[in-house]
């Protein structure tokens, strides 16, 4: 299959799974002057159609998508990977699809497994919300987190010791127990830049969640479903600290995985009451909370480039820029 090194750096295409981020990552490369497709798992594709900027459409099932890798390669394709394409093809065949990522590929099986993610967080040395290691020992209140909840489905909360314990007394998955922190959440998006050599810090959002934000009048468990999301610009005296943690973040990724953290990234946080930021997750790729920057750009990105960018046009940029100096290699994975 051809290589990224064996690429027409002139004739580019931008590729991406029609949901999550597409319309804003394939906007800004068309825009950039990347011929752009659009790859449908699902039966969505009259909507993508509709849009001009999407050159191509590709339709394929989860089971016949690494029959179009060796196209999309012979198309010189670079591949943005989003959370609904692992979430559609499950972190194994996510990862091992065979086309250039924009992005770091090897991050994807790291956040399939909660406990090898915490540890991740750890090691770069950015709090995160104590973790408890049984039911006893745990200190309510507390989020209890089955293996493979996605989207805030399959996680519940417990109070008091007495709920926590009826509530993991026939729980046959694993599951992890994590201090709930009271506070607001701060979804903080950050680009790190292999041709600019730097971490930027890019924007942030916060979600807006089925039961949670809802008007739920007591009737029912938060579900945290994440139904949409809302832009959030924190107080500027937080800011170094979350420049701080985002730094912290992509080098422990080198440190650990031996290879660059590339592109969008995300820190999912609490900040309390006393300005503590606690992380509980974080995601290796962009996050659909950019959305809410897209063709306005985000209230940073003008710190970086003097003009509004949304993360589409950001790695639109990095692209550009990595083509014209034929390293494409040091983008991709
Ligand atoms: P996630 O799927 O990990 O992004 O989490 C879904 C939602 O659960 C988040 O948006 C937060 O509102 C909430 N959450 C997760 N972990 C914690 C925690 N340790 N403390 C408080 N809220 C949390």
């Amino acid at each position: 299959m051809k290589q990224v090194r064996d690429y027409d750096v002139e004739k580019l295409m931008v590729a991406t799974v029609a949901s999550h981020t597409a319309l804003q990552l394939l906007r800004a490369a068309k825009k950039t002057g990347f011929r752009t497709a659009a790859i449908c798992l699902t039966d969505n594709k009259p909507f993508y159609e509709k849009f001009g900027f999407i050159d191509e459409i590709y339709t394929a099932a989860v089971d016949t998508l690494d029959k179009l890798a060796p196209k999309l390669a012979e198309r010189n394709t670079v591949f943005i990977p989003h959370g609904s394409f692992v979430e559609y093809c499950g972190p194994k065949k996510a990862q091992s699809f065979k086309v250039p990522f924009f992005g770091t590929r090897q991050l994807i099986e790291v956040e399939a497994d909660q406990r090898r993610k915490m540890m991740l967080l750890r090691e770069a040395g950015i709090p995160t919300p104590e973790e408890y290691s049984s039911p006893e020992e745990a200190e309510p209140p507390v989020i209890i987190k089955l293996a493979g909840a996605k989207g805030g489905a399959g996680y519940f909360l417990a109070f008091t010791k007495q709920e926590l314990e009826a509530k993991t007394r026939n729980l046959n998955q694993p599951y992890i127990i994590q201090r709930y922190i009271i506070g607001v959440g701060v979804y903080m998006h950050y680009f790190s830049s292999q041709m600019f050599r730097r971490v930027e810090v890019f924007g942030a959002d916060t979600r807006y969640e089925a039961n949670v934000d809802g008007r739920v009048f007591g009737l029912a468990e938060p579900s945290f479903v994440v139904v949409g999301n809302r832009p959030v610009v924190v107080r500027e005296s937080l800011l170094p600290r979350y420049m701080r943690f985002g730094e912290q973040f992509a080098s422990a990724v080198e440190d650990t995985l031996g290879t660059p953290m590339i592109g969008p990234f995300c820190l999912e946080t609490i900040i309390t009451d006393k300005f503590e930021i606690k992380c509980f997750e974080f995601s290796g790729r962009i996050v659909a909370g950019t959305n809410v920057y897209m063709g306005t750009g985000s209230p940073y990105s003008v710190l970086y480039f003097d003009k509004p960018m949304d993360m589409g046009e950001r790695i639109a940029h990095e692209l550009k820029v990595a083509a014209e100096k034929n390293c494409l290699e040091k983008i991709t994975s």
